[in-house]
């Protein structure tokens, strides 16, 4: 929104606050700011928004030009109904990440972003969490890996200029689209890997949360209709780098340790890899130096080089990091222990250690 209108109703918007006062406030517009790529559908109503209590809002007005990672992005922000109820007054000030996200804010693909063009599957969002204190004005996306219903029957292209994959994977190699979200691994004992990805990434975004930095949850429930290409494009644009949480079914007895996907040579001359690619790598050096200081077995065979449609169409560094194997340890303690060198390597990733 133009400067000036902000300040009016930023200014309306104290003068309202003051006026309720008393430690409580109706809330006039009780709603999270909704992007919707054209075609995608509109929450019922304004109660579907969860996390914590909500203050007055400041209505953003549609066509926001957001400049994120030094790209120039145009989202339109879709005010809801406001809601007539009333709420307790839950903090001091509103907080809004860098790029005027509010907590619980739900974010869906928007077709005008780079690369959208691309997904298939795109009707789900992510969600927002804002940090209330120690505010590192960070956001890290982190993406609970595969959890989309249906996401193995529709293709994608692998990389955006349509050539073929050039290692295997859920995907051979020499295919030019590959698999949108795959099922994903199990472990020895039945879990499925989609429901261990989301655990770590719950325990993670309270551990950054707590850290300072704002959280993008790609995946914030057991499923979410968003494909490997609109996770990506998402996290391009409204985060300041991107972790996908996975665990390696490699067929193995033992548990062989951790380690992230590299982006193999024959990529580092396509774009966005070619720019992009040294970023992904010191991101997957900080993790696996963070997770390796918290006591963590790391493979030998580290960084393995994949290609992968996430670090295809990343525009932000970009890793997926694979935290063992289908014989890994997947309890809360060791998750929190994972989160806790995930979190070490975030730090030293972005300077603030
Ligand atoms: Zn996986």
């Amino acid at each position: 929104m133009k400067r000036r209108n902000f300040l009016i109703t930023a200014a309306l918007a104290v003068l309202l606050a003051g006026a309720f006062g008393q430690g409580r406030v109706a809330v006039l517009a009780a709603t999270s700011g909704v992007i919707y790529a054209p075609g995608v559908k509109q929450p019922a109503s304004a109660g579907e928004t969860s996390g914590p209590v909500q203050i007055p809002e400041i209505s953003e007005a549609p066509g926001t030009a957001y400049t994120i990672a030094g790209q120039e992005t145009q989202s339109t922000v879709t005010a809801a109904p406001a809601a007539a109820t009333e709420t307790a007054f839950a903090a001091s000030g509103e907080i809004v990440t860098k790029n005027g996200y509010k907590n619980g804010d739900l974010i869906g693909l928007n077709a005008s972003w780079q690369y959208a063009g691309f997904s298939k599957i795109n009707s789900g969002t992510a969600v927002m969490y804002t940090a209330f204190a120690n505010r590192k004005n960070r956001i890290i996306a982190v993406n609970a890996g595969h959890g989309t219903r249906g996401g193995e029957s529709v293709r994608t292209y692998c990389h955006p200029d349509q050539t073929p994959k050039v290692t295997g994977g859920s995907t051979a190699a020499g295919s030019i689209t590959a698999t949108a979200v795959s099922t994903g691994m199990s472990f020895k004992d039945g879990t499925p890997e989609r429901a261990v990805t989301l655990r770590m990434a719950q325990i993670l975004k309270e551990k950054l949360l707590q850290a300072g930095y704002d959280v993008l949850m790609i995946r914030d429930g057991e499923d979410v209709q968003l494909d490997n290409i609109a996770r990506t494009v998402i996290s391009n644009n409204t985060a300041d780098c991107h972790i996908a949480l996975h665990w390696d079914g490699d067929g193995l007895s033992y548990d062989k340790g951790v380690y992230y996907m590299s982006v193999p040579d024959r990529l580092k001359q396509m774009e966005p890899v070619a720019s992009h690619w040294q970023m992904h790598e010191a991101l997957g050096n900080a993790l696996i130096g963070g997770l390796f200081a918290k006591g963590i077995k790391v493979w030998g065979s580290n960084p393995l080089d994949t290609d992968l449609t996430q670090t295809s169409y990343s525009t932000i560094p970009s890793v997926d990091i694979e935290l063992g194997n289908q014989c890994s340890d997947h309890s809360d303690g060791r998750l929190d222990l994972e989160a806790e060198g995930l979190l070490a390597g975030i730090n030293s990733y972005f300077g603030f250690n």
